[in-house]
């Protein structure tokens, strides 16, 4: 045990020594820790904040950093053995959970604190977390008659069984599909497929190019492959992953899994008397009903609907041109390329070598310096899970250290897809005064550079990274000194969005432009009729994507307001159902979209997944401040860093909006920026 890296009490992990068999005893003793802990907080007689919660808060502490660590590996580096050591660990995570959370003399000590006397002095963010704490508690089914609590518990450890499962059949059905193209089948394709293809073909030991279904993979033949039956095929591949579509997906089918985790989840809701899922879900977000959120969805597609159908004519025409009859779902992707190309004079390939990797990175810090006065330095020698990965401290304009950053941005196999940002230790102030700095793991999957060039990212990659920035800072720039609302703890599903989608806006601006690009061979930023080009491309077919996200929001959200839990067919109606009002452009009759819909089935996103919008609302009017007084107006730049990101969830998310903007949100800087009018 002494020599488990994960029980080490050092700042930082160490990373480069943490093996799969670490996990599991890690995870055994830290547990056993706890439990003994607990119980000694509960003799005491009379509860306070002091005797109680805070000796909770940094046992909890201790487990979510090694705990957090264990996800993290399984996430970026899920070889097998890494896979069925996390595994193992689940139901001795869940069942942890579920003892603490149900747990009734942790809830009356929490309570009795909510009633004595020192409650009157306790701050406004301590109050606000004993009552997210009572809120919890019942959520996690403290109340409770035995009998169902040990229901609920087991229902929960199946839950984080099969939505694990999910994952690995999502990731598993990707990178297990290869094709090997033809040298006719490379027609259309730019330098860095067919480098990426060349690549994928070496691991193998082989020549040619070979290409899978991990999203580089795919988005490079699905948006250049000039064989229309190519991309026919990799399309179908691609939209029927992990399904029960053809026999080699049959390993990786994720039907059964959905079926159960629907039922699943009606079962929790049920048990804690909440008429479906989708109202547990709320429960703990800033939308309160369903209807609140179902008429915000369809409002938006009221709105979006007609210039959806706009864009499709104009795409349905451009493709005719090219002899296209009937437009199909596998040529969306790539006439629309080839029309922005045409329109704009554009294509996105043209951007790439204006925005290498360590310039868009450098940008990318740049933008916070200038905002929010924060700077990042880059730290050596620090022990990670792999050569890629970078650390970073950051510090703000009085020269203090506020936290720090793993960055982790290449695709490499076993590693999930997407992108993310996660918290490896949340900001919190110790009893003897000093501070745990927040860390965040930042990770990507852009395409890795190759041969001596630097990785050469899309545009769409920029906003990406800008994106997790967005997330990062609010984690390590809070000042909140109690773990559970600081960072992004405590914050609303619904409101957590807000940073990250605040961020993407530099990546649409003139001025945030210059920073973020510079040839990666003439060290020159992007060009003006470049630059201009890609401004006025902005909201090309905005209301597509905007449709896009309503689609899956509404989809989402209908799964889990049935009070009878599914089965597939039944979800494949309400796919149909939702298409029919949302959807302009073809369907594939046989795509099995949520079989691969992971933010619902194995993340947190169940009847949450509209937040993305309900969140853009906020982080486009806020960002409209910035249009008002200046991109880069220091004022506003503070502002938004000590009414929002250093806040985090200490105060109710309207609040803290209010603060910064003065009033309401509203929706006009939204529709603005996707270029769809207000009525
Ligand atoms: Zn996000």
């Amino acid at each position: 045990m002494a020599n488990n890296p994960l029980l080490q009490k050092k700042p930082l992990l160490e990373f480069n020594k943490i093996l799969p068999k670490h996990f599991k005893p890690a995870l055994v003793t830290i547990l056993k820790t706890n439990r003994i802990a607990i119980k000694k907080l509960l003799l005491q007689k009379n509860f306070t904040w002091d005797n109680f919660v805070e000796p909770l808060e940094a046992i909890n502490n201790h487990l979510t950093f090694i705990w957090s660590a264990i996800c993290h590996l399984n996430a970026v580096m899920g070889n097998e053995k890494n896979r069925d050591s996390y595994t193992k660990c689940l139901p001795l995570i869940t069942k942890y959970i579920a003892d603490i959370s149900q747990n009734s003399k942790i809830y009356e000590a929490f309570r009795s604190i909510t009633k004595n006397k020192e409650y009157k002095l306790l701050d406004s963010v301590q109050k606000r977390i004993l009552s997210n704490e009572l809120r919890d508690f019942i959520l996690a089914g403290v109340a409770l008659p035995t009998r169902e609590k040990r229901q609920f518990t087991k229902l929960k450890q199946r839950l984080a069984k099969i939505s694990n499962k999910f994952s690995y059949n999502v990731i598993d059905s990707s990178q297990n599909y290869l094709i090997e193209l033809t040298k006719e089948q490379t027609q259309g394709l730019p330098e860095y497929a067919l480098a990426l293809g060349q690549a994928n073909a070496r691991k193998k030991n082989k020549t040619g190019w070979i290409f899978s279904l991990d999203y580089p993979s795919y988005n490079a033949l699905i948006t250049f492959a000039d064989s229309r039956s190519l991309r026919k095929k990799i399309y179908i591949a691609y939209v029927t992953r992990a399904s029960d579509f053809n026999s080699f997906n049959k390993k990786w089918d994720n039907t059964k899994i959905i079926e159960e985790i629907l039922k699943i989840r009606s079962k929790l809701a049920k048990l804690l008397s909440f008429k479906n899922y989708a109202e547990y879900s709320l429960a703990t977000k800033m939308a309160k009903t369903p209807k609140q959120v179902l008429d915000f969805l369809h409002d938006l597609t009221k709105r979006a609907l007609p210039a959806g159908k706009k864009d499709l004519a104009e795409l349905k025409q451009f493709a005719k041109k090219h002899g296209i009859k009937k437009i199909e779902p596998w040529d969306l992707v790539y006439y629309e390329e080839k029309l922005s190309k045409e329109k704009f004079k554009l294509s996105q390939e043209d951007l790439r070598p204006y925005f290498p990797e360590p310039q868009v990175l450098k940008g990318v810090f740049n933008i916070a310096k200038l905002l929010y006065g924060i700077t990042f330095k880059e730290k050596k020698n620090i022990p990670v899970w792999h050569q890629d990965v970078r650390f970073f401290e950051v510090y703000d304009q009085e020269r203090n250290l506020r936290g720090q950053l793993y960055l982790d941005l290449y695709y490499r196999e076993n590693k999930r897809g997407g992108a993310w940002m996660d918290e490896c230790q949340t900001r919190q102030c110790l009893k003897n005064g000093c501070i745990q700095l927040p860390i965040a793991h930042l990770v990507c999957n852009f395409s890795p550079p190759m041969g001596n060039k630097p990785a050469l990212l899309t545009h769409q990659e920029v906003l990406t990274l800008l994106h997790e920035f967005g997330h990062s800072l609010q984690h390590v720039l809070t000042k909140v000194d109690y773990i559970s609302a600081s960072g992004i703890k405590g914050v609303p599903w619904d409101a957590i969005e807000l940073p990250s989608q605040f961020m993407e806006n530099w990546g649409w601006q003139k001025e945030g432009i210059k920073l973020l690009s510079k040839h990666y061979k003439t060290k020159v930023p992007l060009p003006k009729n470049l630059l201009q080009k890609l401004l006025a491309s902005h909201t090309f077919h905005a209301a597509t994507s905007i449709l896009r996200q309503i689609e899956f929001s509404l989809i989402d959200f209908e799964l889990h307001l049935k009070s009878k839990a599914l089965t597939i067919e039944q979800c494949k109606k309400i796919v149909r159902k939702t298409q029919k009002q949302t959807r302009v452009t073809p369907v594939f009759k046989h795509a099995r979209s949520l079989h691969t819909f992971s933010h619902i089935f194995a993340g947190g996103y169940a009847a949450g997944y509209y937040s993305y919008k309900w969140a853009e609302v906020l982080s486009a009017d806020a960002f409209s401040k910035f249009e008002e007084c200046g991109i880069f107006d220091l004022c506003t730049g503070r502002k938004f860093l000590h009414s929002i990101l250093e806040t985090g969830g200490s105060e109710d998310p309207m609040v803290l909006f209010k603060k910064f903007r003065g009033r309401m949100p509203k929706t006009d800087a939204l529709l603005r920026h996707y270029g769809i009018n207000k009525k």
